[in-house]
C-alpha cells in the first residue's frame, strides 16, 4: 500500500513542477553525472522525477530532488562558475554567460532575446541578470581585443623595422 502512495505522491508532485509544453535548456552530461554522484547524505542515485521544486537563475535552473533517505539535493541544470573578481559569490551558470556573449554576437538585444524564447516556451533572462552576464563578458571581450590589439601593433612595429 505505502509504495503505490509514494508512487502517486511523485506523480502528483513532478506534474506541479513542470507545466505542459514548457521547455529548458539543460546539460545533460552535467545532469546525469550529478544525479549519478547521487545524494550528499546516503550516495543513492538520484532521479530526476523525484523533483520536489526548482528555482530559476536566468537560462539555468536549480532542480531541489528528495531522496529516498529523506535528504534534499539540489542539482544544477548546468556548468556554473564564480565571479573570480570577487571573493565569494553565488553560483554563475554558464548559460547565462554564454547568452550575453551570444547577445553581443548577433546583436539581437535582450528584448528580442527574450521574445526568441518566449515562442520556443523557454522562460527568459531578466534584463537584470542579462546586464550583470554583460558586464561580466565585457571585461573578458575587452581583456582579448586589448591583447589582440597589442599584438597587432607589435608584428607592425616589427614588419616596418625589417623593411
Ligand atoms: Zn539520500
Amino acid at each position: 500500500m505505502l509504495p503505490i502512495i509514494r508512487k502517486t505522491q511523485r506523480l502528483r508532485t513532478y506534474q506541479s513542477i513542470w507545466l505542459p509544453g514548457e521547455r529548458r535548456i539543460f546539460e545533460p552530461y552535467q545532469v546525469s553525472k550529478d544525479l549519478k554522484a547521487g545524494c550528499t547524505d546516503c550516495g543513492s542515485t538520484l532521479h530526476i522525477t523525484d523533483i520536489v521544486s526548482k528555482t530559476n537563475c536566468g537560462l539555468g535552473f536549480f532542480m531541489y530532488i528528495l531522496c529516498e533517505c529523506g535528504s534534499m539535493n539540489a542539482i544544477k541544470s548546468g556548468k556554473v562558475h564564480h565571479d573570480a573578481s570577487k571573493f565569494k559569490t553565488r553560483p554563475i551558470f554558464d548559460i547565462n554567460s554564454k547568452a550575453a556573449i551570444a547577445i553581443y554576437d548577433t546583436g539581437l538585444g535582450e528584448h528580442k532575446t527574450n521574445r526568441f524564447l518566449a515562442d520556443l516556451n523557454i522562460p527568459g533572462i531578466s534584463a537584470s541578470s542579462l546586464a550583470k552576464r554583460e558586464k561580466e563578458v565585457s571585461r573578458s571581450i575587452k581583456k582579448v581585443t586589448d591583447e589582440s590589439l597589442d599584438r597587432s601593433l607589435e608584428e607592425e612595429k616589427n614588419a616596418s623595422f625589417s623593411r
